[in-house]
């Protein structure tokens, strides 16, 4: 099992969830099971109660979970059926080891986050990572995980330090980290700034992920000499910058991905082969 791990930086709504859904059509289209988790670090157990004011519609899956609109844009990006279970909230696992301990199954000793939010935390991806989605027998190939927020949040830092811990679990040929940020442009100076993105590279990076591709998200395309010095600064490879610009539909975004190569980069990191014969058509 191969995981992907999207992580954003610098605001929210940047396009993690579109980037992480594009990310397996690209890998699906290269020959590949793929199926999705995505984290949301608050303390809900699920989306439903949650005012879709603030949070955006909740999105129903076919086992009756009421979960994080993002799960509808892997369902219809990958053509999959997701349970409940493959949204994974704060709420859900410290209700999980309350239960637990409630039960006496800790044997006297102190339960804490870590170790034991963020064991459960990792074993929920591993289960929830090999359950089929696709209507097929046997394990998918690759999960792609996407956590919800901004790196440097205090709601995310179990879930960081849980894939921090993960990355060792599976091994770190099996583990791609891609860390979605925002290049803006200020508008007197009419620059693209990289500043933002450094800074969210660094946090990720002290909380112990290196990010193996950055998605940078900008208005326009970004230039050749930022994504040089996005590079350079972020110490990833120029190729292993990702841009994914403002687009008016954003079943565009695999196609721009395509363009980039970053399914021959992402199976490059993986050790997966088969992006020569990737169709993007199917
Ligand atoms: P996040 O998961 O980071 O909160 P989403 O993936 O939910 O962000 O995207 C936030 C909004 O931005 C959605 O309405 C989505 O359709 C839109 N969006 C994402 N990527 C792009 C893009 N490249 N161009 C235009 N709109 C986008």
């Amino acid at each position: 099992m191969k995981y992907i791990v999207v992580t954003g930086g610098v605001v929210s709504g940047l396009g993690k969830g579109v980037t992480a859904s594009s990310i397996g059509v690209v890998l699906k289209a290269c020959g590949w099971r793929v199926t999705s988790i995505k984290i949301d670090p608050y303390l809900n157990t699920d989306a439903g109660t949650m005012s879709p004011f603030e949070h955006g519609e909740v999105f129903v899956l076919d086992d009756g979970g009421e979960v994080d609109l993002d799960l509808g844009n892997y369902e219809r990006f990958l053509d999959v059926t997701l349970t409940r279970d493959n949204n994974l909230t704060t709420g859900k696992i410290y209700q999980s080891v309350i239960e637990r301990e409630r039960r006496g199954d800790y044997l006297g000793s102190t339960v804490q986050v870590v170790p034991h939010i963020t064991d459960a935390i990792q074993d929920w991806m591993e289960r929830v990572a090999h359950i089929p989605v696709d209507g097929k027998d046997g394990s998918p190939d690759v999960c792609v995980m996407e956590l919800g927020g901004t790196v440097g949040d205090i709601e995310s830092m179990p879930f960081l330090e849980a894939l921090r811990q993960f990355q060792f679990r599976v091994g770190p040929q099996n583990f791609c980290v891609v860390h979605v940020s925002l290049v803006p442009v200020l508008g007197v100076v009419g620059e693209q700034k990289t500043k933002p993105t450094q800074h969210s590279v660094q946090v990720l990076r002290s909380l112990g992920l290196n990010p193996n591709l950055l998605a940078v998200r900008s208005q326009d395309v970004v230039v050749d000499a930022v994504r040089k010095k996005l590079a350079l600064f972020c110490q990833v490879k120029p190729e292993n910058v990702l841009n994914i610009h403002d687009v008016s539909n954003i079943w565009h975004v695999p196609c721009i991905l395509e363009e980039q190569a970053a399914h021959k980069t992402i199976c490059d990191v993986l050790g997966l082969p088969g992006a020569e014969s990737m169709d993007l058509s199917s």
